[in-house]
Parts: C-alpha cells; structure tokens; sequence
C-alpha cells in the first residue's frame, strides 16, 4: 500500500508524518531546533528523510510540506538563499510599511509589518537584491529542495504576501511591482509540482516517481489534521496562544481584529489569534502541576474569577486593545482556584472569539476540535463546552505534519 509523507516545519521543531491510503499513521519523527536558518532547515529536512526507515521510504507516494506562515527567502536564480530568511514574526517590515499603503488597498492583509510583502519590501533595500530571482516562503523553498523548481508556491502561503484567493490571481497592484517576476507562481494547496529529483530519490532511496505537492502553512496543516471537515466545524489551538479557525460558508476579513479567510476548497477558513494562552499559564504552573492541579478542579461549576491572561498589554483578538492590561488579580491563596480562573478565563475568551467570528458574518459554531498543549486537559474541555454550548472534542490528530500528509494523500 502507498504511503503519504507530511512534513511540517514549525517554531521550535520538523515533524515528518507517514500515513497509509487508510489515513494511519504509520510512521513519526521529529527533530527539534533551536538555531535556525535555511542551511539548517535543509539539514534537518533531510536528517528527517535520513530517519525513516528504509523499507518505507520506497513506498512514499507523495510528499507535502507546511511551514510557519510568512516565514520567507531571498533566493538567486538556482534557488540559493542570498539572504537570511525572515522569520514569521519579524517585524522588520514595519520600515517599508509606508510604501505597502501606498500601493496596497485600505486594511488590506499585506499592510502588517509582520506580512510576507513587507518582508520583500525590506529585502528590496538590500545589496543582494539585484541578484535575487525567487521570493519564497519556507514551505515553498523546502519542497524546492525536494522536487527542484524554484517559484512555486500554494494560496495558503501566499496570502499574507498579497495573492487574491478569491479570483486566484496576483492583484495589480502586486502585479506592477518592478520586481514582480520575484514572486512565486501560486497553485492550490496538494497540486502536484512533480516527482523528486533523481539525486534526491538516489540519495534518500525514494521512489523515482514520488511526487512533490504544494504545501500549506503549519497552522492550516494543523487544522486539516484535526479532523474538521464541515461548515460550522472549528479547531482552538490551546498552545502558548490562543488561535480559533472556522469552517465556514461565508469569507470573513476584518483587518482591526486581525482576521482574513483562507480558502479552503469551495469553503472559507476564518478565524483570530489571541496572545491569552498557554504561555501565561507556564508563568504560574509547571506543566505536571497543570495536569495535577486541573484534575482537582471541578469544570461544572463557573469560577468567578475574572482575568484576562496576557504575558505583555495588547491584544487584537477578540478584543481589539493594543493597551488591553493583563488582568490577572486577585490572586486566590489556592492555587486549584488561581488554575481555575486562568482556566475558565481563558474560556471565555475562546468564546467570545468565537462570537466575534459570528457577529463579523462567520457560519453558526457546530463543535470544535482541540490542538496544542491545552488539549490534554478534560477539565479545560468541560470548562469551554459549558461556555460554548457546542460539543468539544479532541482533534483528531494535532500534528500539523499529519495534515500535510494528508494534503499529499489527497494531492491532484
Ligand atoms: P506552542 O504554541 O508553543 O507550540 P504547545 O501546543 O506545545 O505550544 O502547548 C504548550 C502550552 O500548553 C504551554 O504554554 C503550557 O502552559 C500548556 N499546557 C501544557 N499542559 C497543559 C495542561 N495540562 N493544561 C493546560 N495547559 C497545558
């Protein structure tokens, strides 16, 4: 039977995922980095290759690759990074910002000093830049690597740099850039580029008809791998933050609470990030008091505690406050009792995110699947179904690695 490899690059670690034409998981590895840069990423996308067992590897069929979302490279005409890339939360951008709104759309998604545009705007200032001949995302140069054509990249990478997904092209506006040729021919994500190259099939002992497909970001890849499918199905991600997405009918944009729909098929993928999360939570508890004290917490009856986690001022999402202060007081002497608040607080702030959504024009919440760290907690689960009156229930696998295994299984 064939199998599918997902790989997945995200902040802190590679994931490669195997799955069979069943959709099950066959196969695992990860490698975690903690220096990062494209000469590493290709060393650790091939210790991941490198790391699979031999007898699998022939029977690979197709691969996909997600990366962190608006993670890009400079690269020449053979597809060499000539500069270091920019990470996904780099906000270098903000120096070109002012040249993006003057060509850009009001609230359009590229004015953002963290958005793949702003990036190349700032590369475009660099010495290099006569030299470079592909702007790519991480995912995009990754599966470059594997299949060998640079400019190729999927309409889930490309939307924070500009392409309109709605009438699948490049907007003018982008289009009369002077260094437009830079930018990377964009296809659904699961298209099929081509197989692998001869020295990557040689070298890793794959299939010589192993095919390479367009990718997706980690975040989209995570929500493929949950097991949402349907109009009204959503995943939270309860990891350092908190990222809501839903499936819906209806496109919902809104640039002051930082939401944009991604395609996803004939539906829309929409949703907002919240700084609240698991990271205000690693402040107080180690992560086995997590799982010990919340075992004592009883998810029926509703804490009073009213907080509003946030590690630093500002949120965007559901409330749109750069000031917004954290509010974590009063502090119970209990520590059970603190978890709780944090707990049920955190809930209602999913909520109200979900309300959000739906007040912007969203389809109805019909359930939602749970990701990250926060998964693991049944009390948390009981917490947020009581608050969002929808069934809550666990993803049904979290890796983004397995949603892009997944994209390859279903790759065109
Ligand atoms: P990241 O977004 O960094 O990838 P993860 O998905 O790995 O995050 O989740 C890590 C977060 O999960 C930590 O911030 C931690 O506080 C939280 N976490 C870990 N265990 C639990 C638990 N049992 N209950 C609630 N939160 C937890």
């Amino acid at each position: 039977m064939g199998l599918f490899l997902g790989i997945d690059f995200g902040t802190s670690g590679a994931r490669a995922i195997a799955i069979d034409d069943n959709e099950t998981l066959r196969t695992e590895i990860s490698l975690p980095f903690t220096d990062t840069g494209a000469d590493r990423w290709k060393e650790i996308l091939f210790a991941l290759l490198e790391s699979l067992p031999r007898s699998l590897r022939l029977e690979i069929e197709a691969i996909a690759i997600d990366g962190t979302s608006s993670t890009v490279l400079l690269c020449d005409a053979s597809g060499n990074s000539i500069e270091e890339p920019i990470f996904y939360n780099d906000t270098r951008g903000n120096a070109v910002l002012d040249r993006i709104r003057e060509i850009a759309p009001a609230d359009h998604p590229v004015i953002s000093s963290t958005s793949s545009l702003a990036k190349l705007f700032w590369y475009a200032d660099r010495p290099s830049f006569p030299r470079a001949a592909y702007f790519l995302h991480q995912a995009d140069w990754l599966a470059f690597l594997l299949h060998g054509k640079p400019g190729i990249s999927d309409y889930h990478n490309a939307l924070k740099l500009g392409y309109d997904v709605e009438n699948l092209c490049y907007p003018d506006f982008l289009q009369n850039l002077p260094f437009f040729t830079l930018l990377p021919q964009v296809l659904a994500p699961g298209t099929v580029i081509g197989t692998v190259t001869a020295e990557i099939a040689l070298r890793f002992g794959l299939n010589a008809d192993c095919r390479v497909c367009t990718g997706t970001t980690d975040s989209i890849a995570a929500f493929l791998a949950s097991g949402a499918r349907s109009v009204g199905d959503a995943v939270t991600s309860l990891g350092s933050t908190l990222v809501i997405k839903l499936l819906s009918d209806t496109r919902v944009d809104s640039a002051k609470y930082g939401i944009y729909s991604h395609r996803l098929g004939d539906l829309w993928l929409t949703g907002g990030a919240s700084n609240t999360g698991g990271a205000v939570l690693r402040q107080f508890f180690s992560d086995g008091d997590l799982a010990r004290y919340s075992l004592e917490i009883d998810p029926d009856r509703e804490s009073t505690l009213d907080y509003y986690p946030l590690l630093r001022p500002g949120d965007r999402f559901p409330i749109n406050d750069p000031l917004l202060a954290p509010r974590l007081e009063p502090r119970p002497d209990d520590d059970i009792e603190f978890l709780h608040g944090l707990l049920e607080s955190i809930a209602r702030i999913e909520a109200l995110g979900y309300q959000r959504l739906r007040e912007l024009g969203a389809s109805p919440l019909q359930r939602v699947y749970t990701a990250g760290g926060g998964a693991k907690n049944p009390a948390w689960g009981k917490i947020r179904e009581r608050r969002l009156g929808v069934p809550v229930l666990l993803s049904k696998q979290t890796e983004a690695a397995y949603g892009s295994a997944l994209l390859a299984r279903e790759s065109i």
